[in-house]
């Protein structure tokens, strides 16, 4: 792929480059937002690699006027600041995925190959029940053409039923699946929320049954 690695960092954008350069990558780096803006303007590149704290002009603003010009490349913002705020303003105005720095290569690497796959039409990390969209990558889910309000633990759990509809997933399965969101998650929370998400899904025809004993599945309609 051919990528523009934005970071400011000299240092870290050599090391990034190197390695990636090694998996055959064509990389080019600005260490500035203005640089980094021309290059986008100009270059035909498959991917960048944001850096959102950069010098001259801030990575958010960059990724601003990359959308406001309707290009669509996959953009992957890294970022030390670790505010949740932060990564969904991100996404919000249209990064594809982040990372939080330190970055680990192989993480890197991955994410990489998955907006590669999706630049070419094959969506990584996307599932499709009935009307039911998820982005598992972006944790975003939608019924039709309307997004889902979910808290991160209704998420979870429909990010985990999905993959799994039309098997039963115990109320064990789920706590084990959510464990790391709380730690004391009771069987009788795992109802609650099932329940709650149960309503969200049911105006959009997405069924969520409950078997006694047993646990729940998530119906795949006909
Ligand atoms: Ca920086």
């Amino acid at each position: 792929m051919r990528i523009l690695l934005i970071e400011d960092d000299a240092l870290l954008a050599d090391g990034l480059a190197r390695a990636l350069r090694q998996s055959d990558h064509t990389i080019d780096i600005a260490s500035d937002g203005f640089a980094a803006d021309t290059a986008l303007q100009a270059g035909n590149y498959d991917l960048a690699i944001l850096d959102l704290g950069l010098p001259g002009l801030d990575g958010s603003e960059l990724l601003r006027r990359l959308r406001g010009r309707r290009q669509t490349m996959p953009v992957l913002v890294m970022s030390a600041r670790l505010a949740l705020e932060e990564r969904v303003r991100a996404l919000d105005i249209g990064a594809d995925d982040y990372l939080v720095k330190p970055v680990a290569l192989p993480e890197l690497e991955a994410r990489i190959r998955a907006l590669a796959r999706r630049g070419r039409g094959q969506p990584d990390g996307a599932l499709e029940i009935g009307r039911l969209r998820i982005d598992v990558t972006g944790k975003r889910a939608w019924v039709g053409d309307a997004a889902l309000e979910l808290t991160a633990r209704e998420w979870e759990a429909l990010a985990y039923l999905v993959p799994r509809a039309n098997r039963i997933v115990s109320k064990e399965q789920l706590i084990q699946a959510l464990y790391s969101w709380d730690d004391d998650i009771t069987p009788n929370a795992v109802e609650k929320f099932v329940s709650r998400l149960r309503a969200k899904l049911e105006p959009g025809g997405i069924v969520i049954r409950t078997v006694r004993g047993l646990g729940y599945f998530l119906e795949r309609p006909a």
